[in-house]
């Protein structure tokens, strides 16, 4: 299947502002295709940025059949644009869309999608440092019916917009309220899928960590309350004696990170030890008092690491390397931006140049 080009006239399109806001400015154009049982995906199109119009009734506003992706796409030095692993977040998008009962997608047409948009919109790839084209690949269930049941028509889009740097002032670690009373998905639900159900369950215990004043909410695991998950949206990192990384084994609740599995590879390349781990809060808490653990990050495609200078939990802060960014983080983070803007060799086959 070939993907249909209808562009803006060249003297249409925009460039990239010079102010943006992250998630509310968008480029010129997206992609959309259309799902139905008969004719299967269908309707490839790269056309100009709009509004969808959706029946009320489609299964997507009432029983939340969606999911969507996150990936990045960086400019180098020398003008050319990379994908980071654009591969591993389609085989994720198919793993979610089979857990929520949804056609999967041609990984071909996928990928194409993305590098043909990125190239005819290669004018919102931001040159400022850090910053980056966000792909927001998504798809829904638009059958007009409100009987329970998988819809029979989906539809698959890509929208763009400019990312800044995720820190103003480089590195800045965040303060993490550890949830003892919400849970975010359980073993044998949907924390696995990349589905925007997740984001609405964990939404009011992040409005309420909020008005505590710390900036994202750490999830136990929803039987015991015991086990550390994740936060918000991006997996967790702890980092012991400046040299070896535990991070939460995937239990079946955890979305499995493109940057954690990064940091898994990476790590060993750099002289790090590495583990997946079952973690417990009370031990965790334990080694960060006792100045066992010297580092936590949270890492993520939005932020790449995101370094956690203190925990809440049960009302006691715990404060981590003196609340600054440490050694282990910030070189990873420089390693791995290294990569995706292309001043650091790719030893893993990770980057992904968009032909312009
Ligand atoms: C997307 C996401 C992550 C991070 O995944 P990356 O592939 O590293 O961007 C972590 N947790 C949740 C809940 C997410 O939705």
């Amino acid at each position: 299947m070939s993907i249909e080009m209808q562009p803006l006239e060249a003297d249409k399109r925009q460039v990239c502002p010079e102010e943006f806001s992250f998630g509310a400015t968008f480029s010129d154009h997206m992609f959309t295709q259309e799902y139905d049982q008969d004719k299967g995906w269908h309707n490839a199109l790269i056309s100009p940025y709009h509004a969808l119009t959706l029946d009320p009734s489609a299964a997507v506003f009432h029983y939340s059949q969606e999911i969507f992706e996150g990936l990045k796409a960086y400019r180098t030095q020398e003008g050319k644009i990379n994908l980071f692993r654009p591969e591993e977040n389609c085989k994720r998008f198919n793993r979610s869309a089979k857990r929520i009962v949804m056609p999967q997608v041609d990984v071909n047409v996928h990928l194409e999608a993305i590098e043909k948009l990125v190239a005819l919109d290669h004018n919102w790839v931001p040159d400022q440092d850090g910053a980056s084209l966000y792909i927001r690949p998504t798809m829904i269930a638009t059958t007009p019916k409100l009987g329970l049941g998988a819809s029979a028509s989906y539809c698959h889009f890509i929208i763009t917009g400019p990312a800044g740097t995720y820190f103003a002032g480089g590195l800045q670690p965040i303060s993490v309220y550890v949830a003892d009373e919400y849970r975010r998905a359980v073993k044998g639900g949907v924390g696995e899928a990349k589905t925007g159900g997740n984001y609405a369950a964990s939404l009011y215990a992040s409005e309420e960590v909020a008005k505590k004043g710390y900036s994202q909410v750490l999830w136990l695991d929803a039987i015991e309350g015991r086990y550390i998950e994740e936060v918000g949206a991006m997996n967790i990192c702890f980092v012991y004696q400046g040299k070896r990384i535990v991070t939460p084994a995937l239990s079946g609740s955890i979305l499995p990170g493109i940057t954690r599995d990064s940091i898994l590879q990476l790590a060993p390349a750099l002289g790090y030890e590495v583990s997946e781990e079952r973690l417990d809060v009370e031990q965790i808490l334990a080694d960060i008092e006792c100045g066992k653990i010297t580092e936590v990050f949270g890492c993520g495609t939005a932020a790449v690491i995101s370094p956690v200078g203190t925990f809440c939990f049960k009302e006691k802060d715990y404060i981590i390397n003196n609340n600054e960014t440490g050694e282990v983080s910030k070189h990873l983070y420089d390693e791995l931006t290294g990569i995706q803007y292309g001043t650091k060799e790719d030893r893993f086959g990770w980057i992904k140049t968009v032909e312009l």
